[in-house]
């Protein structure tokens, strides 16, 4: 993945939320926190998260019913899900993976285990990603993205890497839309002194290099991509 991957830490223990956040930055991934499993399916919804790590018991939601939520969505039905249980639990866990979780890990963890476990459900879901393409093509533009390469009637075009990262993001979501928040989330630190007009910002300057028609605005959401070519 070029941009940071995106996981998003639903615990309702502030302290355990602090140490996960502070550790999986330091790790490289970007992160985004919710306490309570109805929080947690916005927030899913909205950040588009390439994992989720979901705690048991919550406040207004058990973890097992957010988990069988995200999974009843199309929008989020494909996120991996790794469970936070406590020792006792076990009847839960295993209600948790009939639900949907992909995997649980049992209080208190190592974070090496945790981070391990990570790191394998997103390399699946990467290959998975990555075979699927790496050359784009839609009329006249071309994009590379392992030469890191951007061409529009052949001539080369030149991308910053934000704006080659932000490019790709709506190919690979192409037709749909993604927002704002997602566009955040995934290619700016969350945490960071960010506005959403900088999404904006880069947006334009994308359009100015490419043509206006090929990133929609969908307003009060996001951006799509649309493919020239498509009926
Ligand atoms: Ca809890």
């Amino acid at each position: 993945m070029a941009d940071r991957p995106h996981i998003l830490i639903v615990e309702d223990e502030r302290d355990l939320s602090d140490l996960l956040t502070y550790n999986l930055k330091r790790a490289g991934y970007s992160t985004s926190t919710a306490s309570g499993g109805r929080t947690a399916l916005e927030t899913a919804t909205r950040h588009a998260p390439d994992l989720i790590l979901l705690d048991l018991l919550l406040p207004e939601l058990p973890g097992t019913e957010a988990a069988a939520r995200l999974r009843a969505e199309p929008a989020t039905a494909s996120i991996p899900i790794i469970m936070l249980t406590a020792k006792g639990e076990e009847n839960d866990q295993v209600i948790g993976l009939r639900l949907g979780a992909d995997d649980y890990i049992t209080k208190p963890f190592s974070m090496r285990e945790l981070l391990a476990r990570i790191h394998a459900h997103l390399r699946r879901v990467a290959s998975f990603e990555t075979s699927e393409e790496e050359i784009f093509e839609d009329g006249a533009l071309h994009v590379d993205r392992a030469r890191f390469e951007v061409r529009l009637e052949g001539e080369r075009v030149h991308l910053t890497k934000k704006e080659f990262d932000l490019l790709w993001l709506l190919i690979r979501n192409r037709g749909r839309v993604v927002t704002r928040d997602a566009i955040l989330a995934r290619l700016w630190d969350y945490d960071a002194d960010v506005e959403t007009r900088t999404v904006d910002v880069h947006i334009r300057s994308l359009r100015r290099k490419l043509g206006d028609e090929r990133i929609e605005t969908v307003v009060g959401l996001g951006y799509r991509y649309r493919d020239t070519q498509s009926p």
